[in-house]
């Protein structure tokens, strides 16, 4: 079977991109189990309208301005550039949502894409997987090829002092919010814009990346793959533009995700509004690139279904 490349993913002569096993990743898990703990006793110990607003004001900026636009679209994609000071500040923000560093985020997001755009995908990388057991595989687990490709960031981002820093602390990051949040609010306030935060912010990651992968609205499909994204209508504003999965499949370069009629896309908003006042410029959109092989616009009753699971 030939493998396909990507920019940071060689397989090498032995690759194999099937055969390997999914192990429990305590340091992953044991993380998510604290913040889950946390997010548990900011509602039953310390419940206030005051930290809910700091879960939700806290929630947004690190979701749309630093998950999805700096670590997703900027940083992995290359969707658009920023003064390097503003770039290191979104991609920190990014690292809050506590998932991972940036040099671990890109590899996850290019590992997973690499497993998509082969004409098989194990289960593990395609959510294959029922709700339960994906939700214990991608929040708890990880998926060890046994004859891996050969893996590369490029060097500008791999030995820049900054996001070597940020990821060797990636956890100890919260830090920087929780202790102002402790001068402000007290505990209840770590409870509520720290560990409740950072626990919604990793189960509704992993749900859109499970539902998006399942089923669902389809602008495009690329052929010949098994693996598809969808969209999730109605969850624009919510995921900050990250639910448009289908465009996203078929424009990986776009840094704009809503891309037909009545799309909310609350991430491209926040690009637009930084190249108004100049923070924000080469924005790529969907037809700046050339196309992928096999993409094919679907009409609007072609619904898509995965050609497997
Ligand atoms: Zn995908
Ligand atoms: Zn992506």
């Amino acid at each position: 079977m030939r493998l396909h490349s990507t920019d940071r993913v060689h397989p090498k002569r032995q690759t194999d991109a099937i055969q390997g096993t999914i192990r429990w990743d305590a340091e992953k898990s044991i993380w998510f189990f604290l913040m889950l703990t946390g997010g548990f006793l900011a509602i039953i110990w310390t419940p206030s309208w005051s930290g809910f607003l700091v879960f939700l004001a806290t929630t947004a900026i690190t979701v749309c301005a630093g998950h999805s636009v700096g670590m997703h679209r900027l940083l992995i994609h290359k969707a658009f550039v920023t003064p390097k000071w503003l770039e290191y500040i979104l991609v920190w923000l990014g690292t809050l949502v506590g998932m991972a560093g940036p040099l671990g985020m890109i590899r996850a997001h290019d590992m997973r894409d690499w497993h998509q755009r082969q004409t098989v995908c194990p289960p593990h990388p395609s959510h294959g997987a029922g709700f339960w057991q994906d939700a214990w595989w991608q929040m708890h687990c990880r998926f060890d090829l046994d004859y891996p490709p050969h893996f590369e960031i490029e060097s500008e981002i791999a030995n820049d002092p900054v996001y070597q820093w940020i990821e060797r602390h990636w956890m100890a990051q919260q830090l920087i919010v929780a202790v102002p949040l402790f001068l402000i609010g007290g505990v209840g306030f770590i409870l509520w814009g720290v560990c409740l935060r950072v626990a919604i912010s990793l189960s509704g990651h992993w749900m859109v990346g499970h539902f998006a992968h399942k089923g669902g609205h389809q602008g495009w499909t690329v052929e010949g793959l098994p693996v598809q994204g969808f969209n999730l209508p109605g969850l624009g504003l919510l995921t900050c533009g990250e639910n448009w999965h289908s465009n996203h499949h078929a424009f990986p370069h776009s840094a704009k995700l809503g891309i037909d009629k009545g799309q909310l896309d609350p991430g491209f908003w926040f690009i637009k509004s930084l190249a108004a006042v100049g923070l924000a410029h080469k924005i790529l959109g969907p037809t700046d690139m050339p196309e992928r092989d096999g993409l094919k616009r679907l009409g609007p009753d072609e619904i898509g279904v995965p050609q497997t699971t």
